[in-house]
């Protein structure tokens, strides 16, 4: 059976004294639940903050951006390696905010997904079309084009050890949720396009959906055959509602 990961999205939100009662009751509520892994990504100030409540809990922690390169002169960016030193397990890439407000491009989100992955973590890859892309019938055709990006750079070996996060564009932060039925289309879509390369690595693959995921909805999405679990954000924010989510993803 595929791993279940149900992995929060703090985006840009916490402080010290918010953070600590919310990883607090991460550490003791989220960590021993069995059949489903917890996880957050913080912004990077709190990366050792949620290192020194998480370690031993159970929980793992993240960051939601790094850089493609290693070190160098690049002014306000932050490494991979850097992360490593804080214990980050996992990393998000290509967030659709990253790519729009950000002008991050399939090519870029496929070399910060090769970074991390040369040092030892796993990289959350997002994909998603836009309402626009949506309307007019391109959805496979995008996230195919954004997987294939970042399968150029890391190979079906790389993707073997990630995770693939499908959040439609038009459904993050917006409260509008993809039906059960609409968002399990495109993750067996992408499951199936990874297994005709690599039929082990697309039935392994471990995919998240994500957009607008709350308690009141976790359990139908969860429930699809190809969703195996979720990247929230708002509701990550809230311990009863994430623990909600993260109950709802057991198999
Ligand atoms: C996200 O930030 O990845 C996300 C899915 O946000 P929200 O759950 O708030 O829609």
């Amino acid at each position: 059976m595929r791993r279940r990961l149900v992995a929060g999205n703090w985006k840009m939100f916490g402080s010290n004294a918010r953070n600590q009662l919310l990883l607090e009751g991460l550490a003791s509520r989220a960590g021993g639940l069995e059949g489903v892994s917890c996880a957050v990504c913080v912004p990077f100030p709190y990366l050792h903050q949620a290192q020194s409540v998480l370690s031993e809990s159970g929980v793992a922690w993240g960051a939601q951006n790094a850089s493609q390169w290693p070190e160098g002169a690049y002014t306000g960016e932050v490494a991979v390696p850097m992360l490593a030193d804080f214990g980050c397990q996992y990393v998000i890439v290509g967030h659709s905010e990253r790519r729009s407000l950000f002008h991050e491009d399939d090519q870029l989100v496929g070399a910060k997904a090769k970074a991390v992955l040369e040092h030892g973590m796993t990289p959350i890859v997002c994909v998603g079309e836009s309402l626009q892309e949506r309307e007019a019938g391109v959805t496979e055709s995008v996230v195919s084009r954004q997987l294939d990006a970042v399968i150029a750079e890391i190979g079906t070996e790389g993707l073997d050890k990630s995770v693939v996060a499908y959040e439609p564009v038009w459904a993050i932060g917006t409260g509008k949720t993809a039906t059960p039925d609409e968002a399990q289309a495109v993750h067996l879509f992408l499951r199936h396009a990874v297994s005709a390369r690599n039929a082990d690595v697309g039935e392994r693959l471990t995919m998240l959906y994500g957009g607008s995921v709350k308690a009141a909805n976790a359990q139908s999405l969860f429930g699809m055959d190809d969703i195996d679990g979720g990247l929230i954000g708002g509701a990550s924010l809230k311990l009863d509602e994430f623990m909600a989510i993260c109950e709802a993803a057991i198999a």
